[in-house]
């Protein structure tokens, strides 16, 4: 009788593990099991048969919040059609028109920089491109030409002013730059050829400040990289076309999510801004 109380416990805890797309058949499962359970021993004693019940009772809770991806998605675009966009009528008219954005801007993927939600753009506003650790490569027609495009597209046919490359805090790319080993190997399909992009920063900070510890030396990296892509901005004909012309401004930028603080330079790497809140 213990064996089996226990083991129905086991199979209750692993099942809380479990992916929750497999909620709420385990959930169903696990009921049954324990109603089974509770069933056939009418001999379980108050205590164990009260602690089936509270398990029950969380597995309950668990199921009730369980993650819809489609429910999250339907309620979200309710919310932004209901509260945004049929409350500006003149904004989304004007953006079913056309665009004319001011800003584009290199952000990381990661879920935490948004630079709609950092900096408050409205649509209509950034031109963005979102990849791992937000690098802008060198120029190449063939390895790098999603970026290519949207750089061409931002500067020739958009005619924006500013382009905004923005590093962040705790960013996993650039630990995982940091991390690469000195003779170069790697362990990833894509990921570390990727910010391999940014190379010369990790030369530069391994350099500079060898005797910081690792969490210092990716913070200093994850500047540097932007520098880095500021460079590689240049050498896109018409990316310096625009700046030599005073038609494009090129700026870096650093997003601190612990501390809440933004900091913006200018191609000469002087700290134009420091914002914190
Ligand atoms: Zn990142």
């Amino acid at each position: 009788m213990a064996g089996k109380f226990k083991k129905c416990m086991m199979i209750c805890c692993s099942r809380k593990l479990q992916q929750r797309d497999d909620m709420s058949n385990d959930y169903e499962e696990a009921i049954a099991g324990l109603q089974k359970l509770l069933s056939e021993n009418g001999d379980l004693e108050k205590v164990a048969a009260g602690k089936i019940k509270q398990l029950t009772a969380e597995l309950e809770a668990a199921a009730a919040v369980s993650f819809n991806p489609v429910e999250r998605i339907k309620t979200g675009f309710t919310h932004f059609k209901t509260e945004k966009f049929d409350k500006n009528p003149d904004l989304y008219g004007a953006l079913a028109k056309g665009q004319s954005p001011k800003f584009m801007v290199f952000a990381c993927s990661d879920s935490r920089v948004c630079p709609s939600h950092i900096l408050d753009f409205q649509p209509g506003e950034a031109f963005v491109v979102r990849n791992i650790a937000n690098m802008v490569p060198p120029y190449d027609t063939t390895k790098y030409s999603g970026v290519g495009a949207a750089i061409e597209y931002a500067v020739l046919h958009l005619k924006v002013e500013n382009i905004v490359v923005i590093g962040h805090s705790c960013c996993g790319g650039i630990k995982g730059l940091m991390s690469i080993p000195d003779d170069g190997t790697t362990a990833s399909e894509f990921i570390e050829n990727w910010v391999k992009i940014c190379l010369p920063a990790k030369t530069r900070v391994k350099a500079e400040f060898d005797s910081l510890d690792f969490a210092e030396q990716c913070h200093n990296c994850e500047k540097e990289a932007v520098n880095v892509s500021l460079g590689n901005l240049l050498t896109y004909p018409f990316v310096r076309h625009g700046v030599m012309k005073k038609t494009l401004s090129v700026q870096g930028a650093h997003y601190d999510f612990v501390k809440g603080c933004f900091e913006l330079w200018n191609l000469d790497y002087g700290v134009s801004t420091t914002l914190s809140v």
